[in-house]
């Protein structure tokens, strides 16, 4: 059913705000439309776009030109437009706000409306009469998981979707790291100490509430994070489930490689577009590399982990409009080189609205152990 929760998230995607800095974060429809174009050079044989070695293996599809493919969630249309410009035969675009009506006018005035159907629902509601060989989805939310788009793309997948056929993005990934960060501290916090000469840190426990309380959408630099990421969680897009979304829990084992004011923790993602996976008992090597694999055991291996396309929001990587995610505490922790800080967080679709996130988090270091809880909103 649709929710007025769901109804407000759709009415926020009707602005076209929204879908201008999506479409201006090059980062990010860069890379869709590499993943489009390196899709359709598999198919055509062609080996030499991006790399050397292009893998054909993962080429168990038919030419492009009889390609059907579903769009979750279109937006203004541009991945279903590039999909067309790729040589698909057919694009079905939904989305289920208002920006479909413009998404509809956009495939009119580059006349290909005789392939881009764009369909104005849910994709929970919407009629497709076909199976179709790809689904593309643009779904990530702030730390991959909010806002609980990925849920739909499941769906799409498991009414449509032909056996091996493609998903784009395949895969993605969830890290955390430890962060310091004494400026943004001493911004929100230390201000207040003195102001114009005045003495107002009365106001520095409000200040750290309002700064610190929940969770904030940000960009760090590579040089905030005090040591390697963890991996949070691992998405198959051809295999993950909507109940294992509804509840996420990692461990962490963290070493900082620094002396440093240990301010608290980000989240970023990267996601993947590769071909369908063929199962293998063997880890891949792109698991290896992330040594945090708490499932374990039997994984499917891409056709050609060395080649995929990734997009990365981490922060050593180039600016995206997701920046990163950061939950600071109150107070920041001393940590020597070397030292420890362990723990888990759990993130669950919040109780509120699915949409929102839970994010609760228990750490130690130092002989010292806290618990935070935060709601991203
Ligand atoms: N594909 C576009 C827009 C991505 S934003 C682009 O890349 O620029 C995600 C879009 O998905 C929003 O427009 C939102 O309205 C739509 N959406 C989210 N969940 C949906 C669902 N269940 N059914 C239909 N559309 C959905």
């Amino acid at each position: 059913p649709c929710t007025d929760f769901d109804k407000a998230y759709f009415q926020s995607y009707s602005h076209v705000g929204i879908h201008e800095e999506m479409i201006k974060d090059r980062v990010r429809t860069e890379t869709y439309r590499m993943a489009v174009l390196q899709h359709q050079k598999h198919i055509e044989g062609k080996f030499k776009l991006f790399k050397e070695h292009i893998s054909l293996r993962n080429a168990g599809l038919p030419p492009i030109g009889l390609i059907v493919v579903v769009d979750v969630g279109c937006g203004t249309g541009i991945l279903s437009i590039f999909c067309a410009q790729a040589g698909a035969k057919h694009v079905y675009a939904v989305d289920a706000s208002e920006i479909a009506l413009q998404a509809n006018e956009v495939v009119k005035a580059n006349k290909l409306s005789d392939r881009i159907t764009v369909l104005h629902g849910r994709v929970e509601d919407v009629q497709i009469d076909e199976e179709v060989d790809v689904i593309i989805s643009e779904w990530m939310g702030y730390m991959l998981l909010y806002e609980s788009m990925l849920g739909s793309v499941i769906i799409a997948r498991d009414r449509w979707l032909r056996p091996g056929g493609l998903i784009l993005p395949s895969n993605a990934v969830l890290y955390m790291a430890p962060i310091t960060h004494p400026n943004r501290y001493a911004e929100s916090v230390d201000f207040w100490r003195n102001v114009y000469g005045i003495d107002m840190s009365p106001i520095v426990p409000l200040a750290k509430q309002c700064a610190f309380e929940e969770p904030s959408v940000e960009t760090i630099s590579g040089e905030n994070v005090l040591t390697w990421p963890h991996v949070v969680k691992h998405v198959d897009c051809y295999t993950v489930t909507v109940k294992e979304l509804e509840s996420v829990t990692a461990s962490f084992k963290f070493q900082s490689m620094m002396r440093a004011p240990f301010n608290g923790f980000a989240f970023w993602f990267d996601v993947e577009f590769s071909g369908p996976a063929t199962t293998t008992g063997a880890p891949s090597s792109a698991d290896e590399a992330t040594k945090t694999n708490p499932s374990g055991g039997h994984r499917r291996k891409r056709a050609n982990p060395d080649e995929a396309l990734v997009l990365s929001t981490a922060p050593e990587d180039p600016p995206t409009h997701w920046q990163q995610t950061m939950v600071y505490f109150y107070e920041p922790i001393d940590v020597e080189q070397d030292q420890v800080i362990d723990g888990s967080v759990t993130l669950t679709q919040s109780k509120e609205n699915a949409r929102f996130m839970n994010i609760h988090l228990e750490y130690a270091s130092g002989g010292r152990s806290f618990v935070k809880e935060s709601v991203l909103r």
